[in-house]
């Protein structure tokens, strides 16, 4: 499996350990000390203001900000909806009251019309904004310029929160050198890090003088700790400014990396109907954190399922911020509203963006993209009416699909053939079957002149056999099949049926179609099974008899392939009474017959070549994919996902089969119908005519999987149009 790829991991190397290393041997380790004072000095030449005050975090930046510019409680301060928390909470450590303003659609930033009007609403009834802290999204800078207009006309100061955006720029100007003092975050998802850190900019000398005072426990310049108010440890340590020095150092190497991964993404979702890059600026943006919206009802998926896809491929995505007028957090607070803060955080996704990500780890994330969002650019047929593929057959089997007495033979109807043989031997001839099965099963009882009853099938696709047990229990039947669909396991509720049909001297036989690897499941006295539907024989089918031990002649048998050899067995110790007359009902059977009916050669080889566990578990994989891909298109599996456990395909409730069927064929897809209602001994009312099967052969992917869904849902859409 290879690493999980994370949205924005933190990019330090050699060159930070070192200046952590020279930091500590200095002996600064306090959280004062030269490398906080040149980092300070470096960081706001960078940005080009006159006093840096380097901080514990970004929050502190803000809350301090917030003091210095005079804030006090009770005061409003206004600032974007669509921020990360921090922002908000600053405000309300002051006491003051945020007031949010929704965002620019196209950029995720403060709308400058909706600021205009809570400013102006605010002063108009009496509480006029005493600050307004504007955020820079995701990296983007926002429209100071308007700002500061805004806000000098209404007499508020602002507080810029560039926690995101250091190294953006806006006309040339760089990010973090607006407002009256601006903030940055140094926490270890952003562009760069000190761990966690934070700092102060500005150009006015009280202010950073005030935030500095503040950040050190407000401790008056004397010897014996003279403190005039409440202040602060606030403070970056050395050690921390150390690292950030080294980081700084390398911030244009780090910004040019995001704006290269920006610009991959940039390129494939050019592509993707139903995607968009939000507010991407070309190469003004550090391009902190790449988001992409998604457009539904052009994408067919909607952001959260893109999400989930990204994550199934061990990929970590977000979605964009959680609007702060959508905390339960700041559920009182005003805000000026336009919906397209709400609309970002349903449609947008933040794609992984960190500059330690490789060109590898890029390719991974695009490639998942467009499998979650334009699934048919990897298309191929996909459907379980193709001969099945020898996939999954590189490892050496782990173990043997079989271990007790097995015939193998040329098909299914063959073995329920040679069971309906035996069970006459000791007289039976009325068999209690379930009322939803391939009609061809009945056939053999049928051609023998057996008198079949049928017992019910539960909603859930579970046989109702408390009814069978009944049946049994009244001696009405001599022998019950029972069945799992789909690859069901049976239940404990089940097994315990079962053990009572015995009990009542009543044979038990199991169709095992469906779970081809968990013989003796049922502890049923026969089971046969057809592998043409789960694995790559071309065909084949076995009856199995749960004896124990697996007789030694059997097994050189099935290694010679010659079949006749086993007629003459007569050693036949360690075979159950049942699994002697079966071996020979079916000895006799294949004898009958000159023309050769045992399992093709071919078929045998390839099942020992299979790799059972591998095959079972890309099928779990991907029935799971698909259930989960379906949900989101409001399609119900006819069975729990949970309960498949070599699961032969994954049937779903639709309103009209026949019509899914074809059109889904027309795009390539092909789906069995689990079974047509057969004429005749159908008694049960409620035999399932909604049912669908849809393929998760283990020659498909979660790519495939995806496909699926996405076809189904132009097809409902298709259907729904077309009845309308
Ligand atoms: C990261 C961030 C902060 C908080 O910074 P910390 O250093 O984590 O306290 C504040 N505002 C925004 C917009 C941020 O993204």
């Amino acid at each position: 499996m290879s690493p999980r790829i994370l949205l924005s991991a933190p990019d330090v190397g050699v060159a930070e350990e070192r200046a952590v290393v020279a930091a500590l041997r200095s002996g600064w380790v306090a959280p004062l000390g030269p490398d906080v004072d040149a980092f300070e000095r470096e960081l706001a030449a960078r940005v080009g203001v006159a006093h840096g005050v380097a901080l514990s975090s970004g929050t502190a930046a803000l809350h301090l900000g917030l003091l210095a510019l005079g804030v006090q409680p009770g005061d409003r301060v206004v600032t974007s909806s669509m921020t990360f928390a921090a922002t908000a909470n600053a405000i309300a450590y002051v006491g003051a009251h945020p007031v949010f303003v929704d965002a620019d659609p196209t950029t995720g930033n403060l709308d400058v019309g909706l600021l205009a009007e809570a400013l102006a609403t605010l002063e108009r009834e009496g509480t006029p904004a005493r600050a307004v802290v504007p955020v820079d999204l995701l990296g983007r800078v926002a429209d100071h310029d308007a700002v500061e207009a805004i806000a000098a006309r209404h007499g508020a100061r602002v507080l810029v929160d560039a926690a995101e955006s250091l190294g953006s720029t806006r006309g040339g100007r760089q990010a973090g050198s607006w407002g009256d003092a601006s903030i940055l975050s140094f926490n270890g998802n952003k562009v760069m890090t000190t761990s966690g850190g934070g700092m102060l900019l500005t150009d006015d000398p009280a202010i950073a003088g005030r935030v500095r005072h503040l950040a050190t426990q407000a401790r008056m310049p004397v010897a014996h700790y003279e403190h005039e108010e409440v202040g602060y440890n606030y403070r970056l340590s050395n050690l921390l400014a150390a690292l950030g020095r080294a980081q700084l150092r390398r911030l244009d190497a780090m910004v040019a990396r995001r704006r290269t991964i920006r610009a991959r993404y940039r390129a494939v979702v050019a592509g993707i109907d139903g995607l968009d890059l939000l507010g991407d600026a070309a190469d003004t943006d550090n391009a902190w954190l790449t988001a992409v919206l998604v457009d539904p009802d052009a994408a067919l998926v909607d952001a959260d399922a893109v999400r989930r896809s990204l994550d199934s491929r061990g990929i970590e995505t977000r979605p964009l911020w959680k609007p702060m007028h959508l905390q339960p957090a700041f559920a009182g607070s005003r805000a000026f509203v336009n919906g397209a803060s709400e609309h970002l955080f349903r449609t947008g996704i933040a794609l992984p963006s960190g500059s330690s990500l490789d060109d590898a780890s890029i390719d991974r994330v695009v490639e998942a993209l467009r499998a979650a969002v334009a699934p048919r650019s990897c298309r191929r047929p996909i459907g379980s009416d193709f001969p099945l593929d020898v996939a999954m057959s590189a490892a050496p089997p782990r173990r043997r699909p079989w271990g007790t007495t097995t015939v193998m033979v040329e098909t299914g109807r063959q073995a329920i053939t040679a069971v309906a043989t035996v069970l006459e031997r000791s007289g039976a001839h009325r068999i209690a079957v379930p009322a939803f099965l391939c009609d061809s099963i009945l056939f053999p009882f049928q051609d023998r002149g057996w008198r079949i009853h049928d017992y019910p099938v539960l909603d859930d696709l579970t046989p109702d056999l408390a009814v069978a047990r009944r049946l049994a229990e009244a001696g009405e039947v001599d022998a019950v099949l029972v069945m799992r669909y789909f690859g069901a396991a049976p239940t404990f509720a089940e097994l315990a049926d079962v053990a009572a049909i015995r009990g009542a001297g009543v044979a038990v036989v199991a169709d095992e179609t469906h779970l081809p690897f968990t013989m003796n499941q049922w502890g049923a006295d026969f089971a046969y099974a057809s592998l043409r539907k789960v694995l790559p024989t071309t065909d084949g089918a076995y009856l199995h008899m749960p004896s124990g031990v697996e007789p030694p002649m059997l097994r050189r048998a099935r290694e010679t392939g010659r079949y006749a050899a086993m007629a003459s067995f007569d050693s036949r110790r360690g075979i159950t009474q049942h699994s002697r007359i079966m071996l020979d009902a079916s000895m006799a059977l294949m004898e009958r017959d000159a023309a050769p009916r045992r399992m093709s050669r071919r078929g045998r080889a390839l099942l020992d070549t299979l790799d059972l566990d591998a095959i079972a578990e890309r099928r779990i994989a991907n029935a799971r994919a698909l259930a989960d891909a379906l949900d989101d298109v409001g399609i119900e599996t006819a069975v729990p996902v949970g309960s498949l456990e070599v699961p032969s395909h994954l049937p779903v409730r639709v309103a009209n089969p026949l019509a899914v069927q074809a059109a889904l064929a027309r795009a390539d897809v092909y789906c069995p119908i689990h079974w047509p209602r057969p004429q005749g001994f159908a008694t049960q009312e409620a035999w399932p005519d909604d049912l669908l099967s849809l393929p998760v052969d283990h020659r498909y992917d979660l790519d495939d999987m995806l496909r699926i869904a996405h076809e189904l849902r132009l097809v409902a859409r298709e259907l729904a149009e077309a009845t309308r």
